[in-house]
């Protein structure tokens, strides 16, 4: 069976990372969260005090860039975890500080530049599922497999609201759906990479998806490509 490349790019809290997860485990692909590798980055920017609730320093950042070391391994629940210069971050990564943060850090081309420079290393011999927001437009875009995943905003703060609750953490709808539209806007409108659609990706629209009728149609997709 020929190996692809599959790339997954979507607004925020579409379910991205299931879906990509998912098809990963079913054809033993590798599974690449580029969000989390921005999040890592914000994480050791708010701990450095290079980002604050209203400032960002740039200069800092740049300056330390090669000093932020950041990889996956596998649980032994199968899951991939995200790590930070050796520790591992899965859980201080996933918060909404450091989700806006990683808004804000995405929009610094000497950061993009250097992720997906490590995103195309981790890439280079296919067989790997990346989600994100440029995969398919900057970091592959010769992708054998494209996807452009969509839900109403609604829809993806409610989901989100579950996920956060699910995890203790104190948060609102207001709150959640305004914050889910603030990232939306910033990543369609940055000058670098903004979040569009590759004029090949195929859009999954999963409003009204479950998640079985979503992963069927991947599966689908995929076989496709590969078969
Ligand atoms: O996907 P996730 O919500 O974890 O991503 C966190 C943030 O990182 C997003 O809000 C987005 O601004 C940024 N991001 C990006 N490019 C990617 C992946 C994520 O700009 N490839």
């Amino acid at each position: 069976m020929k190996k692809i490349t599959v790339a997954i790019d979507g607004f925020s809290s579409c379910g991205k990372s299931t879906m990509a997860k998912e098809l990963a485990g079913e054809t033993g692909y590798i599974y690449v969260d580029t969000g989390a590798m921005y999040r890592a980055v914000a994480l050791y920017c708010i701990g450095n005090g290079w980002i604050t609730a209203t400032e960002m320093d740039a200069a800092q950042i740049e300056k330390q860039l090669d000093d932020i070391y950041i990889t996956f391994k596998t649980n032994a629940e199968g899951k991939t975890e995200t790590y930070l210069n050796g520790e591992n971050v899965e859980t201080a990564i996933r918060t909404l500080e450091v989700a806006n943060g990683a808004s804000r850090v995405s929009t610094l081309g000497f950061v993009r530049r250097e992720l997906v420079r490590r995103q195309q290393a981790m890439g280079a011999d296919k067989g790997v599922v990346m989600d994100g927001r440029d995969i398919g437009t900057v970091v592959f875009p010769d992708a054998e497999l494209k996807i452009f995943l969509t839900a109403s905003p609604e829809v993806r703060a409610l989901r989100r609201l579950k996920e956060l609750e699910a995890k203790g953490e104190n948060a609102n709808y207001d709150e959640v759906l305004a914050n889910v539209k603030e990232r939306d806007d910033r990543d369609q409108n940055r000058a670098e990479s903004p979040l569009r659609k590759a004029e090949d990706a195929v859009v999954i629209d999963n409003s009204n998806l479950t998640r079985e009728e979503q992963r069927d149609l991947l599966r689908t997709l995929f076989n496709e490509k590969t078969l």
